[in-house]
């Protein structure tokens, strides 16, 4: 028997080197015959050190050889997992050089020990059941390690096989595959199965690897595995290649598509293969032009067209179109070449247009410049006019005002009738129905009332103050009550502030209400969920000062002044999103400036949180 194993080893040595010197110098470029080179040529002398063994009389050689043949072991299983890897094209570098660090790493361990304690000596010379008494978890360290990348090395070999696309490249893997589980099957059989009926394994090794070998080296001559020959390196071109490729023959039928073309159009290759090449273009007419141009010169070169992809979607193209020839001289189709220029031209139009901007600013300026040298511009008269516009704006919105308060009523009074069920009794969905009517109606009238406040404002009239004194303690716990709605659906906690001894105000208290109401109101709207809000009064000389402060959205430090400008917003998402028309602060001021205080903001900046402050005067104590 072991004459026969000795001779397998023989015939391995010779087999796997003949092997992999065929390989290399059949495509030397090639990067998997450069693996297989190494993989080969380490199974040869794999081979030769443990033929060798088998046949040595003495115990010091037999140690030498089986050193070798430990050396050779790891670079057997680097190489062939590095092939499969390769084979897949796997493109995981770092996974990859991680598995060879671990391949290789055992390599000074198995070192040290053959050095330091002969263990591994004493292995080889032995059968395994022996090996296992002897060497203990070391023989078991060997077998898990070596078990472990040959699994690798099947897992590898099978996703190669299914990631393979072409019928050739298919077969080709398959073959390897094919090799790589027959010797898995022969050694996990005969050295780890038959030990378990019959006790006496059978190191088979060489033969394992002889059978890879003998598999992958037919895989190269019958399917030219590793030769780059003309046709895969045109196929590596349509691959790779960035512009869209079609071929059509004399019909102007669709023959051929690379990948980035179907990718651009959206058609899958049997939808390509099936259409016309009029089917691409954008315009019949046009592609009719282009072709007829392309027979005359025989190509058209740097053509500005327009493609339609599947989903009609037009994708502008530089195109390139050649007729092709067969050796006689007579057309037997043409190459559409496409490049997808989508990008520069929105480029271009985007600069076209800043140059245009550009331009138009330049000529206003220098347009305004000269009408001032001129003395054309009368500022004064530009001011008046101004003025005049800007009248008639408030009246508009006055007037515009009062009509849409009109139609207001009668929607509130019904309302408001329905829901105290002056028409019968409601169900609960026509209450909450018509409730939101009501809420809406509400909020129109609010939002118009203000609309009318600023257009009194700004054609000068003063306010009306009916003055009389207020408990800014009662007014404070009132406004909480009456924003509770608000906060609780929100979720916020309104804390008041103010001193036992805090004394009245003078003032008209349905204006100071509606100030702190709009301070509140949006203290609130701009506070996200789960917020707070502080309500204080102070005393400060013959004043009283009176903040609305809260955690949420901030204001830029730029803008504390123009946010109480008419109309004015903070252009940002939250505002947009909470709505609002940029007049509460505005009408705020007006009734603070009415009262002789003074009103402004403080914000750390945005996300900060803002308090709103303003001062009243405290009211004359009367004297006794
Ligand atoms: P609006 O009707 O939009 O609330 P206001 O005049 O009351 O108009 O407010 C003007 C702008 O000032 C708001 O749009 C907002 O950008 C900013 N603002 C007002 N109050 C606050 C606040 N408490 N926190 C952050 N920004 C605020």
């Amino acid at each position: 028997m072991s004459y026969i194993l000795a001779l397998i080893s023989m015939a391995g040595f010779i087999i796997a080197g003949v092997c992999a010197v065929f390989v290399l110098t059949r495509n030397p470029k090639e990067r998997l015959s450069r693996i297989f080179f190494v993989f080969s040529s380490a199974v040869a002398f794999y081979c030769l050190s443990d033929f060798l063994l088998k046949i040595t009389a003495f115990v010091l050689m037999a140690r030498v050889y089986s050193a070798f043949a430990l050396f050779f072991w790891p670079l057997i299983l680097g190489s062939l997992l590095h092939f499969t890897l390769v084979l897949g094209k796997n493109k995981k570098i770092l996974g990859r050089w991680l598995g060879y660090a671990l391949i290789y790493f055992p390599v000074p361990l198995i070192f040290y020990l053959h050095a330091v304690q002969g263990v591994f000596f004493a292995g080889f010379e032995m059968s395994p059941p022996a090996n296992i008494e002897i060497l203990g978890k070391y023989y078991w360290v060997l077998l898990v390690y070596s078990n472990m990348f040959f699994i690798a090395t099947l897992l590898f070999a099978w996703r190669a096989w299914r990631r393979a696309q072409e019928k050739k490249e298919k077969s080709q893997n398959a073959l390897v595959l094919t090799g790589f589980v027959l010797a898995y099957a022969i050694v996990t059989f005969f050295e780890q199965l038959l030990p378990a009926f019959h006790g006496h394994p059978i190191i088979i090794v060489p033969f394992a690897l002889l059978v890879i070998v003998l598999f992958f080296a037919y895989a190269v001559v019958r399917y030219e595995m590793l030769v780059v020959s003309p046709a895969t390196v045109a196929q590596d071109i349509l691959r790779t290649m960035p512009e869209l490729l079609i071929v059509v023959d004399t019909k102007r039928r669709v023959i051929l598509v690379n990948q980035i073309a179907m990718d651009v159009f959206g058609y899958s290759h049997e939808e390509f293969i099936s259409l016309s090449c009029h089917d691409l273009y954008v315009n019949k007419g046009e592609c009719e032009k282009i072709h007829k141009e392309t027979t005359k010169k025989g190509y058209i070169k740097n053509c500005q067209t327009t493609i339609l992809d599947k989903n009609r979607r037009p994708v502008p193209v530089n195109a390139n179109i050649s007729i092709v020839k067969d050796r006689f001289g007579g057309e037997i189709g043409r190459i559409l070449v496409f490049r997808d220029i989508s990008g520069e031209q929105k480029t271009i139009a985007e600069l076209e247009k800043t140059r245009k901007r550009m331009l138009s600013i330049l000529e206003d300026t220098t347009e305004a410049r000269d009408m001032a040298k001129e003395g054309k511009v009368e500022i004064e008269k530009l001011y008046e006019d101004l003025k005049v516009v800007d009248q008639m704006k408030t009246e508009f919105l006055s007037m515009v005002s009062h009509e849409l308060r009109t139609p207001l009523t009668p929607i509130k009074g019904y309302s408001a009738m329905l829901l105290a069920g002056g028409l019968g009794k409601l169900s609960s969905r026509q209450e909450q129905v018509i409730g939101v009517i009501e809420r809406e109606g509400d909020h129109l009238l609010e939002l118009i009332n203000s609309i009318l406040d600023i257009s009194r404002i700004t054609r000068g009239r003063t306010l009306d103050l009916i003055k009389e004194p207020i408990s800014v303690k009662a007014l404070f716990e009132d406004l909480v009550l009456v924003m509770r709605p608000q906060t609780e659906e929100k979720n916020i906690n309104i804390e008041i502030d103010l001193p036992k001894d805090i004394p009245t105000i003078v003032g008209d208290l349905y204006k100071i209400r509606r100030v702190l109401t709009n301070l509140l109101g949006n203290a609130i709207k701009f506070t996200p969920e789960g917020g707070s809000i502080k309500l204080s009064g102070e005393i400060e000389g013959k004043q009283i000062r009176m903040c609305v402060k809260d955690n949420g959205i901030g204001v830029d430090k730029d803008k504390t002044e123009k946010i109480f400008d008419k109309f004015y917003q903070v252009d940002s998402s939250y505002t947009r999103k909470v709505g609002g028309l940029g007049l509460g602060l505005a009408i705020a001021q007006d009734i603070v400036e009415a009262h002789g205080g003074k009103i402004w903001v403080e914000s750390e900046g945005v996300g900060r949180g803002a308090r709103f402050c303003f001062t009243l005067p405290v009211a004359e104590e009367k004297k006794a």
